[in-house]
């Protein structure tokens, strides 16, 4: 049989490696990035338009290149980073495989400007799809240019494969944001479309954290510093109080290079242990300096996973580094900023205090409706708004339920219940007798048989559709607050509240400002309690992260969504029957009774056949 195997010409090879190189517009940014850091900038512009899928480009004023090295860094394992394999253990630059232009270059259009500092001009290259399109002598500044555009222009299938705008962006901030918390004594600056998004000057590390993360993450920095034989570790992590409900603020720096580590990750988690509340978070932002002889890098084309010598070691290095200096911030708060260290409760009374007070219950209600409900006259003032119902639920600990209005009062008088009531008996006719069992589940007889609902995921139904529905009619109504709420987040959380701030705006909140890391917020939607805006907030935010992936992604309903979540009576809530027979009509009232927003079941039937062949 005749030969069949052939070598891959190099633009096919290039655009194999590139799939593994490039997967999006942000492993664009890191690489140029990456690049720049290795020539000795220090100072770095990034630009992007439409997230990058347009174009990213990295201007730099480092070494710049020569007329040969130019054309050469576009070849395939062309580098001037390592000679050898034994190289590869003494690495102190980010890149090494001579693979990222290359790579870039085979999927988009490409063009290098780049000037040495003793040349009097300077070089610039254009590449399309590997094919050099042009090499001329230009006039340029010291220092290296990059623009790469129209990423995967010739693999359709890769670019349609790419997210939306908001999505790939947010990729691209995340890769720019290691670049830059890894190298804080290098000025980066970020613009998308045209406006400027990060400005940040060469600083320490902890400016530079503020810088990114907003000032007011100052407060929240505990230092970590370790110096021993095999690891030095020195950095930050974020307060126990200030957990997050997202992991987005992790960042392990191995001899500055961002990785990612779940041992490592395990180490911070432990040491954290009994500190956070349930379902949260620590951020840490920390610096782990080795012998790079007692690492491989090379495990992964993007450099991102790492593997130590020595794993167990750093792991319990790591871990009680952690843990000492939360002990020591715990009785000393940290000194280096500007405030009475008096004012400092230890963290374990803070998180005593994470439930509700109880007193924050009463802020909640109207003293008019409040004076109604006792008096024992329910009038048309308390109709109009039927989430109110709703909302008297909302962060009630089961313990305080015993002090709060008596629900009976309310309860069957306005119209849109009574409408409910109608519906049920079309639907699964539940009887109004109604047993709550173990908190958690509301149990009620129906001509069939009978019904189990599961509390927590009911209300979030009922809410759901009331959220949308006052969403899409924007009749939200505001309750004023008396003092503005100041709500401090990163800049990247803060362009999801802008995004979002219209559909908010139709739930009944109102900004009186929406700044570089401030949220304020003069107005809540009626019924959600001052206490507890902060936490829907960052529940939503975390939720809009979580939902990356899907492109769909509609503003209104994963509001309403997020707002359900955090505002359903939770499971191990007491409930008083009325309050049981309020979720019950409220959800057969519902479009879609059978499952929460996110699909998961509400409901249970069990008819008397089924029940009746258990006890055979
Ligand atoms: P690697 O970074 O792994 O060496 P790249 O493909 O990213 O591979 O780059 C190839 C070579 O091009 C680098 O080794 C470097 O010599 C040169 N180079 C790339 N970007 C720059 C830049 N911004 N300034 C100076 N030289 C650069
Ligand atoms: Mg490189």
């Amino acid at each position: 049989m005749a030969d069949i195997i052939q070598l891959l010409p190099d633009h096919v090879a290039n655009q194999i490696a590139a799939g593994e190189v490039v997967q999006r517009p942000a492993s664009v940014v890191k690489e140029l990035l990456e690049n720049a850091i290795d020539a000795g900038a220090d100072s770095i512009k990034l630009i992007v338009k439409d997230a990058g899928k347009t174009l990213v480009q990295v201007i730099d004023n480092g070494k710049g290149m020569s007329h040969t090295d130019a054309r050469l860094s576009f070849e395939r394992h062309a580098t001037s980073k390592i000679r050898n394999a034994e190289d590869l253990f003494q690495l102190n630059t980010k890149g090494f495989r001579g693979e990222a232009l290359a790579s870039i270059a085979a999927i988009a259009h490409v063009e290098l400007k780049t000037k040495q500092v003793d040349d009097e001009v300077g070089n610039a290259i254009v590449i399309e799809g590997s094919e050099v399109a042009s090499h001329d002598i230009v006039v340029t500044p010291t220092g290296t240019s990059v623009s790469v555009k129209n990423l995967f222009f010739n693999i359709p299938a890769r670019r349609n494969f790419l997210k939306s705008d908001t999505v790939e962006l947010r990729h691209v901030i995340d890769e720019f944001h290691r670049v830059a918390l890894a190298h804080p004594n290098i000025a980066f600056a970020m613009y998308n479309n045209g406006s400027e998004s990060f400005n940040l000057p060469a600083s320490n590390y902890r400016q530079r954290i503020v810088n990114i993360f907003g000032t007011k993450t100052n407060e929240k920095l505990v230092p970590v510093e370790e110096d021993t034989e095999v690891i030095k570790i020195s950095g930050f992590v974020g307060k126990p109080e200030f957990a997050k409900k997202t992991r987005g603020e992790q960042y392990f720096f191995v001899n500055n290079r961002f990785i990612k580590s779940a041992y490592l990750n395990h180490a911070i988690s432990s040491a954290f242990e009994g500190l956070l509340k349930p379902g949260t978070h620590a951020s840490y932002f920390l610096n782990l300096w080795v012998d790079p002889q007692t690492i491989d890098i090379n495990i992964h084309p993007t450099k991102t996973e790492i593997k130590f010598d020595d794993e167990h070691t750093l792991y319990a290095i790591l871990r009680s580094a952690v843990k000492h200096s939360l002990g020591q911030f715990n009785i000393a708060p940290v000194l280096d900023f500007d405030r009475d260290p008096e004012l400092d409760t230890p963290y374990s009374y803070k998180n005593n205090s994470v439930s509700i007070p109880k007193v924050e219950v009463d802020s909640n209600f109207n003293p008019f409706q409040e004076e109604k409900k006792f008096s024992g006259k329910q009038t048309t003032a308390f109709k109009p708004t039927p989430n109110n119902w709703d909302s008297l639920y909302v962060g009630l600990e089961s313990k305080s339920n015993d002090t709060v209005v008596d629900f009976s009062e309310v309860h069957f008088e306005s119209e849109e219940q009574t409408a409910s009531v109608f519906e049920v008996d079309n639907l699964v006719e539940p009887s109004h007798s109604t047993y709550q069992i173990h908190n958690k589940y509301i149990v009620s007889a129906i001509k069939s048989g009978m019904l189990l609902i599961d509390q927590h995921r009911a209300h979030q139904r009922v809410l759901y559709e009331e959220f949308l529905k006052t969403m899409t009619t924007k009749e939200g109504i505001s309750q004023q607050l008396l003092f503005p709420l100041q709500l401090h987040f990163s800049s990247k959380d803060i362009a999801i509240v802008k995004h979002l701030k219209v559909d908010l705006e139709h739930t009944g909140f109102v900004f009186a400002a929406i700044e570089d890391d401030l949220v304020s917020v003069t107005g809540v939607p009626v019924g959600i309690p001052e206490s507890e805006v902060s936490i829907i907030l960052e529940q939503l935010i975390s939720d809009v992260e979580q939902e990356v992936p899907d492109t769909n992604f509609s503003a209104t309903d994963l509001l309403a969504k997020s707002m359900a979540k955090s505002l359903a009576i939770k499971t191990g809530q007491a409930l008083k029957k009325d309050e049981q027979e309020h979720i019950v009509n409220k959800l057969f009232a519902c479009k879609e009774p059978h499952v929460t927003p996110t699909n998961k079941t509400t409901f249970i039937t069990m008819s008397v056949d089924e029940l009746d062949k258990k006890f055979i």
